[in-house]
């Protein structure tokens, strides 16, 4: 079968079950699940992935809502990334639904690309996106080494179809001081305030803004400022988000903001405690494969736009590092709404956010069709992405 007719029978895949697809969409946005609790969505996904001749190992990388869905077993071994999470309080605001049934789909329509050119299809089930982690610790856990490609679609609620984002590289860090409690009016001298040197970490990190390179973030919120106002806090706790632009940066700027925890403990006197959380690579997004999903995106009739550059993060990131990798974004809106909005949810299981499901598992399939098919395009974007890794001074396990 040549290349065009394997990509309109691809379609046709896709096509006949968009009903089951669309379907499964809107129960994982009826029942939102927040990061590494989505167990509904998850068995959801692999059950229907199960259905449809997939082996499915539930479980993967000992993260219960994490799966390894495989069908074939040659080379390449191409990868649809699936995300289910939704945010709390929000739901599906920054539209996960989408991205586990396209990735769904995609599987399904590429069996066929497997039974004809003999590639390995998988659809790998990624839990906790929205807390940059899921992602980290399944690299981590050698998920995916045999990753040949990993290929994944992200819907965003704004008029144009984005090639991808030029996004962060990301860390977690919790905080917690620790002081003395006392009476705030009768004795407040015995007191030391957990609550003040919070405050001042906060002043000490705006300083530091001054100095930090373009695209930088350094935000944070207060978990625990203390109980009462008449007494001295002996307890507060923050959490705080560090992004940089370069892998090579985020060390530098982790150590000077923990830095302004450290000055912040000296003098009020409390004790620091602070943990860093899973560490998020910089998207790298595979130019060569980008020029595929191109063209199979006109095809489907959706013109793909630039690059969009934000300093939001992804943990695609992190697999993007360690093979080729893109994460285009489909238009699911005719006018731009907020990120991680209920305006974005409603958007999620619209006519619009339905046709990116549809269009996200095809292009997503073409793609991967393309990919089994020429293995010389594959080679150059092993090529681009060593490159790559040089010039972004990368970190990666
Ligand atoms: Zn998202």
């Amino acid at each position: 079968m040549n290349l065009e007719t394997l990509k309109t029978r691809i379609q046709d895949n896709v096509d006949s079950v968009s009903k089951e697809l669309i379907g499964l969409s809107y129960r994982i946005h009826a029942n939102p699940e927040v990061s590494y609790k989505e167990e509904k969505a998850s068995k959801w996904l692999a059950d229907y992935l199960e259905e449809k001749g997939f082996k499915v190992e539930r479980g993967a990388a000992d993260l219960p809502t994490a799966f390894v869905a495989s069908y074939g077993k040659n080379k390449p071994a191409i990868a649809f990334l699936a995300e289910y999470d939704a945010l709390p309080e929000i739901g599906h605001g920054c539209g996960h639904n989408i991205i586990g049934t396209a990735a769904a789909g995609a599987g399904i329509a590429a069996k066929l690309i497997a039974d004809e050119l003999g590639a390995k299809i998988m659809v790998i089930g990624c839990p906790g996106e929205e807390l940059l982690g899921g992602k980290a610790f399944m690299v981590e856990k050698g998920i995916f080494d045999e990753v040949d490609a990993a290929l994944e679609m992200h819907p965003m609620a704004v008029p144009e179809n984005w090639a991808g984002a030029k996004m962060t590289a990301s860390s977690l860090l919790d905080v917690q001081f620790w002081g003395k409690p006392s009476h705030a009016a009768f004795d407040p001298w015995n007191g030391v305030s957990a609550l003040a040197a919070m405050i001042q970490s906060f002043v000490h990190i705006d300083s530091l803004r001054l100095h930090i390179k373009d695209r930088s973030r350094i935000a944070g919120v207060i978990t625990d400022g203390g109980k009462a106002p008449n007494v001295i806090p002996e307890h507060s706790a923050g959490r705080f988000l560090i992004r940089t632009a370069q892998d090579g940066d985020l060390d530098d700027l982790r150590e000077k903001v923990i830095k302004c925890f450290e000055a912040a403990a000296i003098s009020t006197g409390c004790q620091l405690e602070y943990h860093l959380g899973p560490r998020c690579n910089a998207m790298q997004n595979n130019s060569v494969l980008l020029e595929l999903w191109r063209s199979n995106m006109a095809a489907l009739g959706r013109q793909v736009g630039e690059m969009n550059i934000n300093s939001g993060s992804t943990d695609v990131g992190n697999v993007s590092v360690i093979t080729p990798s893109i994460h285009p974004f489909l238009s699911i809106s005719e006018e731009t709404l907020p990120g991680h909005s209920a305006q974005f949810a409603a958007a999620a299981v619209s006519k619009a956010g339905d046709k990116a499901v549809l269009d996200g598992a095809k292009a997503l399939a073409m793609t991967a069709a393309d990919i089994a098919a020429q293995l010389e395009t594959l080679a150059r974007a092993k090529e681009e992405l060593k490159e790559t890794r040089k010039r972004e001074r990368i970190f990666y396990a």
